[in-house]
């Protein structure tokens, strides 16, 4: 164990599992560790580093911007965060934007935005439907909107107004609709509940229901959006309009900034009514301005759809070769293999000492969400790996 694992287990509270590696450099889909050690990367800061690490461009708009102006707060108009607002807003179905720092941050925003919508338009409504197996975030009310017991049990009695509901279950949300709710917010695909695909029908539904009552639809496309589904955002796949999105993750490579973007119609905040000291400042949405211009500039999206399938093939080839794979799923660069019995860490620690870096979803499934602009050769020298990792398992 390095010296700085033992410094962090001295410094550090307690609150996460890490893996035995102390990175200090990356570039593109590659890391490397404090001993000079290689890693292909397909962990990529949690669904973060959309362009890989230290992109050119990403790197150069933020040493640019360091040295121009990096905060002056929201008092003040600033261009980078207009740069980005007027992408976003013409890249997607949404026509305003407000700039956070995180996704949990985004999504407070988000239902604070649907209880003033409530207030305005539905007599108070304020309740929030939430699905079983979401993940939204690790704020007080983010983990109330979280349907998992494991990130709710420990934080009783939790912030009133969520209600959560199945997953892929239409007829549970309109059970649970009444005239307290003022919205229904999902994930397109849920991203750290497992990789959990809807039907293709599922999100239609959900927006005919919420039209047919007034009530917001909300999708939080944190880990979603900005391309990791093959196409920018993921509502696109579905065939429907969210009333209320959330982007974060992606959004600045690595840079944190979060976004809540609505519909006109759901555009209810007024001066005074949100706000953020850090949110939309000039350094972060330098980052995320090169992000977005390299994505929409280079087809990144096209780039997720071709080699997510191959990807995706290629672990369908080790599902057949291995018994213990029960499912491989998933869109895009965001994929999961999921085994019979629970093996989730046992398979990252082999692939870690093959210098490959993913993550355990669940104790019995891995997640993969590489950069948006890895190739098929990273793609094979992952499989390989996997490969010789799951052989070491039987
Ligand atoms: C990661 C994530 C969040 C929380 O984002 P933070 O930046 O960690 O607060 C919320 N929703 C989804 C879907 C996420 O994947």
């Amino acid at each position: 164990m390095s010296n700085w694992q033992e410094l962090e287990r001295r410094y550090f509270m307690h609150t996460v599992e890490r893996t035995p590696v102390t990175l200090v450099r990356g570039e593109g889909a590659w890391v490397w560790d404090d001993e000079g050690r290689r890693y292909l990367d397909f962990v990529a800061g949690w669904a973060v580093n959309s362009l890989g690490h230290c992109h050119p461009a990403v790197a150069e708009a933020l040493a640019e911007q360091a040295r121009t102006l990096i905060q002056v707060s929201n008092q003040f108009y600033t261009i980078p965060q207009i740069q980005v607002a007027e992408l976003l807003i013409n890249h997607s179905c949404l026509d305003k934007v407000f700039f956070s720092n995180s996704g949990a941050e985004a999504n407070e925003g988000a239902v604070k935005l649907a209880r003033r919508y409530g207030q305005r338009h539905l007599n108070g409504a304020y309740e929030v439907i939430t699905a079983t197996g979401s993940f939204h975030g690790r704020t007080l009310a983010m983990v109330a909107a979280t349907g998992q017991a494991k990130h709710q049990q420990p934080y009783h009695p939790l912030p009133a107004g969520f209600v959560n509901v199945a997953y892929n279950d239409v007829a549970a949300i309109k059970a649970a609709t009444t005239d307290k709710t003022c919205a229904v917010m999902l994930e397109p695909v849920q991203g750290e509940g497992g990789v959990n695909l809807p039907d293709n029908d599922y999100l239609k539904q959900v927006r005919e229901w919420c039209d047919q009552k007034g009530i917001l639809l909300i999708l939080d496309e944190i880990q979603t959006g900005g391309g990791r589904l093959g196409t920018l955002f993921g509502y696109e796949q579905y065939g429907v309009e969210p009333d209320v999105m959330t982007l974060a993750k992606g959004l600045g490579s690595g840079v944190p900034i979060g976004a809540i973007l609505a519909k006109e119609r759901a555009n209810v905040f007024s001066p005074g009514e949100h706000g953020s000291t850090f949110g939309g400042n000039p350094l972060a949405c330098a980052a995320a301005y090169a992000t977005l211009k390299f994505v929409l500039d280079n087809d990144v999206v096209g780039n997720v759809r071709r080699v997510g399938q191959y990807f995706k093939d290629r672990l369908e080839e080790l599902k057949t070769k291995y018994r213990f794979i029960t499912e491989v799923r998933g869109r895009g660069l965001l994929l999961a293999m999921e085994f019979d019995r629970d093996i989730g860490a046992e398979v990252l620690k082999a692939c870690l000492e093959r210098g490959f870096l993913v993550n355990r979803v669940k104790p019995n499934a891995l997640r993969f969400m590489p950069p948006l602009i890895i190739g098929r050769g990273e793609v094979d020298e992952a499989v390989d790996i996997l490969d010789k990792a799951l052989a070491s398992i039987v």
